[in-house]
């Protein structure tokens, strides 16, 4: 541990900008105010803004997320801008202004699909999660709200702490930050596993709706545009199918697709032990890594999964000849 230390990145920088990646999940929020309120704690005289698309109802709880500015309307520029839990340029939206008129640029990640985007690149894939990263790079005091978030982001991208991408060091590092007196349990239970009304009924019924095809190794579900009307919900109410899917009996390869405009698609890959669904998303120009990852596809939904077939029985192939 501790082969980069952010104070390294912090000489003569008098205003920093940051940001995560669009449609923010677990880790990018926590990743984000964990360094956010770190530098606000330690470096008082460093001027900190943090850009994120909106943020989940259930992510309100971290201190500072009400600092968060949602557009990139303000003309400005940064002395360094920090680009945390993000593969690629393009999964920065509107964002990218403040990147490409900064000084400097930093990337925190863990994708093994980093694109080394920045002018520096952290990255480590395997680390199991932006936040474990932001972790080993801070040598100053950790406050209970840092500790909230990087705590969060963990728990969100090891699916509490059980994912492959969970090691010993993130174990050790969810310990030291629990030692800060967080309320894990309700961090848990309100972030993760809670549900609202509509969520459920929108995860009951993509888990009716979905079909295992592949002899059963495989299992798709898609949410098209027009339920997102009828229960009124957002992308975020839909964390957590593509993970229900995935643990599905027999099933090595998990696929959630949702409409986001007329024939386009965002798609969710998952895996179990065989299929590296980083190199199928990576192919489709997305990202991610080994057992979850991501890209946006165009087309009918039975293109989308027949073209994502082909890859999924291309990886059971090689598999099969290497036996
Ligand atoms: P998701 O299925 O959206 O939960 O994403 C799983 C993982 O893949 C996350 O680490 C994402 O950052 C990554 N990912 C998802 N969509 C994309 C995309 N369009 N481009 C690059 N990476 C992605
Ligand atoms: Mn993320
Ligand atoms: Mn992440």
């Amino acid at each position: 541990m501790q082969e980069y230390n952010i104070n390294n990145y912090l000489d003569g920088v008098k205003k920093i900008g940051m940001c995560g990646h669009i449609r923010p999940d677990g880790d990018c929020v926590g990743s984000c105010l964990g360094l956010y309120t770190y530098l606000k704690n330690n470096y008082s005289e460093i001027d900190v803004d943090l850009y994120l698309e909106p943020i989940a109802d259930k992510f309100k709880f971290l201190k500072y997320s009400d600092e968060i500015i949602n557009n990139a309307d303000a003309d400005k520029e940064y002395d360094l801008f920090i680009v945390l839990d993000c593969s690629a340029i393009d999964r920065i939206g509107e964002f990218a202004k403040y990147f490409n008129s900064a000084s400097k640029t930093l990337c925190i990640d863990h994708h093994v699909s980093n694109t080394e985007f920045a002018d520096v690149n952290i990255v480590y894939p395997d680390y199991s999660s932006a936040s474990e990263v932001v972790f080993t790079l801070l040598d100053r005091e950790i406050s209970y709200d840092t500790a909230c978030a990087l705590y969060l982001g963990i728990i969100h991208d090891t699916g509490v702490l059980k994912y492959q991408s969970t090691s010993a060091q993130t174990m050790e590092i969810a310990g030291k930050l629990m030692s800060k007196g967080i309320p894990f349990t309700d961090i848990i239970d309100d972030t993760f596993y809670s549900k609202t009304y509509v969520q459920n009924q929108i995860l009951g019924r993509a888990l009716l709706e979905s079909v295992l095809f592949y002899d059963g190794k495989c299992i798709f579900s898609v949410v098209k545009k027009d339920e997102f009307e009828f229960y009124n919900i957002s992308s975020s109410d839909l964390d957590g199918i593509v993970e229900q899917l995935r643990i599905t009996k027999g099933v090595e390869c998990a696929i959630f697709l949702y409409e986001t405009a007329p024939l386009e698609y965002k798609v969710s890959l998952r895996s179990k032990d065989l299929i590296d669904v980083s190199k199928i998303a990576t192919y489709f120009g997305g990202g991610g890594h080994k057992r979850a990852a991501g890209f946006c596809a165009k087309g009918t939904v039975y293109d989308v999964i027949n073209n994502i077939s082909e890859q999924i029985e291309l990886q059971f192939e090689k598999e099969q000849d290497n036996i």
